[in-house]
């Protein structure tokens, strides 16, 4: 996909020159890298003097509240008023870490119609045609990354880079890249961590802060997870976990105690594809998570209003949980031979 333009990055950076009002949003229910990503990029913009506001769709992890500037983040769902006559009045909008506008819910259309430039900062999958200006890897490890690439190397402002900057943007890194053991994870991403630490993010507490920092709850409900609701299907080489709208309840589960529990489910010797679904109350959530070419965004896109990555991805089924497990297990059989590899 050619990059758009637009907006040139010389333009970008003519309009940078002035102080100006600007929107940055991400994806609903951030994680790690569209709240360091977004926040990072918030500390960089509002160090160069603009107006910057960061719009999340919904709320987010508790883990992630410790992030630099988080106490200015405006959340759509409790301040849509507001939220709409700042993306009107925006003159620059980023969209960092998605890029399709269904992924903000509401704000999608309120974004598509603003006459603000839309800047898109992402590294998923087919972008959706609303940008002026993109930019856009799916080989970046972390949108996070490409806010790095886009500071530094783009606007050659490596100069404004700060430490609460380094911070955020070493915690969407690290999220994104699985604590750096993905295949993402390449040697340009270790020199990018080298250099991020070196502006004095300190990468010790901040995995602590995001991974030792669960509730009581959260661990609990793991447990529950993996000795009560883990399902092996070893003629698929698949593991699924399934969750109910009671369960969630009965553990108090608030947003980010889910997070990477599907990874437990991938974790165990010979899987190939985990999911963990889980019925929330408007819909039927997926998480998938596959190892190797296995293409679960293939399976997300095809079958449940979704995508991602080809090994993390995910999507929604209106159907009730029953059904949409016997769904997923019905679409096994067609990928009985990948997984069986
Ligand atoms: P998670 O399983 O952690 O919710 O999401 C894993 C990845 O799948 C995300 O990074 C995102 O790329 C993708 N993803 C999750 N949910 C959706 C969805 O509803 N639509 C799309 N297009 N991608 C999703
Ligand atoms: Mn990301």
């Amino acid at each position: 996909m050619q990059p758009k333009l637009m907006l040139s990055i010389s333009e970008i950076k003519s309009l940078l020159a002035t102080p100006q009002k600007i929107v940055i949003t991400t994806h609903h229910k951030p994680d790690g890298d569209a709240m360091g990503s977004s926040l990072g990029l918030y500390a960089y913009l509002i160090q160069k003097g603009h107006h910057v506001k960061l719009i999340t769709p919904t709320d987010y992890p508790y883990f992630l509240h410790w992030l630099p500037n988080n106490s200015d983040v405006i959340i759509y769902t409790e301040a849509q008023e507001e939220s709409a006559k700042l993306v009107e009045e925006a003159a620059l909008i980023f969209c960092l870490d998605f890029n399709t506008l269904a992924r903000i819910n509401d704000l999608g259309e309120l974004v598509r119609a603003s006459k603000a430039y839309k800047l898109m900062i992402d590294h998923h999958l087919d972008p959706e045609d609303f940008d002026d200006y993109r930019h856009w890897s799916i080989n970046a490890c972390a949108a996070a990354q490409l806010v790095y690439d886009f500071i530094v190397n783009e606007l050659e402002d490596g100069a404004m880079m700060n430490k609460d900057i380094a911070t955020c943007l070493y915690t969407g890194i690290m999220t994104d890249s699985g604590s750096f053991r993905f295949e993402s994870a390449n040697a340009a991403v270790y020199r990018i961590a080298a250099d991020l630490i070196d502006l004095g993010a300190e990468h010790w507490r901040i995995h602590q802060l995001v991974y030792d920092n669960a509730t009581e709850n959260r661990l609990r409900f793991l447990g529950h997870c993996l000795s009560e609701k883990l399902e092996i299907l070893r003629e698929f080489n698949t593991a699924i976990i399934t969750v109910t709208k009671e369960e969630l309840q009965k553990y108090q589960i608030v947003t980010g105690d889910t997070e990477g529990i599907v990874n437990y489910a991938l974790s165990v010797n010979g899987i190939k594809l985990a999911a963990f679904i889980i019925e929330r109350t408007d819909k039927v959530k997926l998480s998938l998570r596959s190892t190797g070419d296995f293409p679960a965004n293939e399976i997300c896109k095809k079958y449940f209003n979704g995508g991602g990555h080809r090994n993390a991805a995910g999507g929604f089924s209106d159907k009730n949980l029953a059904d949409t497990v016997q769904e997923f297990k019905a679409l096994l059989t067609d990928y009985k031979n990948q997984l069986l590899q």
